[in-house]
């Protein structure tokens, strides 16, 4: 039977370290300030762009959200971008993706400045990660880090399969592994004998974006398995990339969805934005 690895609650711990350092900032006189940015009315980013904002409130962050209508040209959006790449309250710039279609996403996460990135997104920061000389890490795989540190989870020389490999997810995640020693293996849509290489994986990382993907047969007795998927279904209830219920009893480790990858996610979004101020 898996245990739990619960986000919930390490997410907690990591507001918490954050809390007291923007707290011992303030004591100086210097307050800490995220910008996010949403366009259009998209539910799921909404529900999102809510929840960083009330981290930011938790955290002691002043939390400026600017949501403009679904029509934003792409001028007005990087206008707006500029203006708080200047702006001196602001030490993070967020842009909630998906953008609407008509506006190139590239082009913005390109216009924010890569000391205010922090989601990590910039060419800049993503070289940096690469290399592995980096102030900001990308949330949602900085925050499985984390998840599996704070375990006790040591990846050195282990067998560690990431499947997907968006470059907010997949790509960064791979490379995080690899930095602590992973032997890391990519899987994708184009991946043969896909069910042969998970069920060899120590630890297993599902970022596909599709609901129970991951079925017991592909994890392997006493594996970590880390589910990043968040799929909505018809229901409305939230549901991961992982059959839960049935790798339960196979994993060592398991996260759930709700309650794993996401506030972690959130968590780290905190920690960037604390980084960039103290820079
Ligand atoms: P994405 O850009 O759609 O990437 C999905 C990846 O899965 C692609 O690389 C794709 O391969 C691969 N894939 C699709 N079908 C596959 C199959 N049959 N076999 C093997 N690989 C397959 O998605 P994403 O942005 O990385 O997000 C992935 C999931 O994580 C989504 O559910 C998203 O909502 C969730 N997410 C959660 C958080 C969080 O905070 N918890 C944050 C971000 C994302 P190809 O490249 O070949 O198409």
């Amino acid at each position: 039977m898996a245990k739990i690895i619960d986000g919930k609650v390490i997410s907690a711990k990591v507001k918490a370290q954050v809390k007291e350092e923007t707290d011992k900032l303030k004591t100086q006189g210097i307050s800490i300030g995220l910008a996010v940015v949403i366009v259009g009315d998209n539910p799921a980013s909404r529900v999102y762009v809510n929840n960083k904002k009330k981290a930011c409130a938790e955290v002691g962050f002043e939390s400026f959200e600017y949501a403009l209508p679904e029509e934003t040209t792409q001028e007005e959006l990087l206008e707006l971008v500029k203006q708080l790449n200047a702006d001196e309250r602001v030490n993070g710039i967020l842009v909630q993706l998906p953008l609407p279609k008509h506006i190139d996403e590239n082009a913005v996460i390109n216009t924010i400045r890569p000391d205010k990135d922090v989601d990590a997104f910039h060419p800049e920061n993503v070289g940096h990660i690469m290399i592995g000389d980096f102030s900001f890490l990308p949330c949602t795989p900085a925050g499985v880090m984390e998840m599996l540190a704070q375990t006790g989870i040591d990846v050195d020389g282990k067998n560690c399969v990431v499947i997907g490999r968006s470059n907010i997810v997949g790509k960064p995640m791979a490379m995080l592994l690899l930095h602590k020693n992973a032997t890391v293996t990519i899987c994708h849509s184009h991946t043969k004998n896909l069910k042969e290489i998970c069920s060899n994986a120590d630890v297993l990382v599902a970022a596909v974006g599709k609901a129970r993907f991951v079925s017991a047969d592909m994890v392997k007795e006493g594996a970590v398995v880390i589910d990043v998927g968040m799929n909505r279904l018809e229901n409305g209830k939230l549901c991961g990339d992982v059959d839960y219920e049935a790798c339960f009893d196979k994993a060592g480790y398991i996260t759930p969805v709700p309650g794993g990858v996401g506030p972690m996610t959130i968590a780290m979004l905190m920690k960037n934005t604390l980084t960039s101020a103290k820079k």
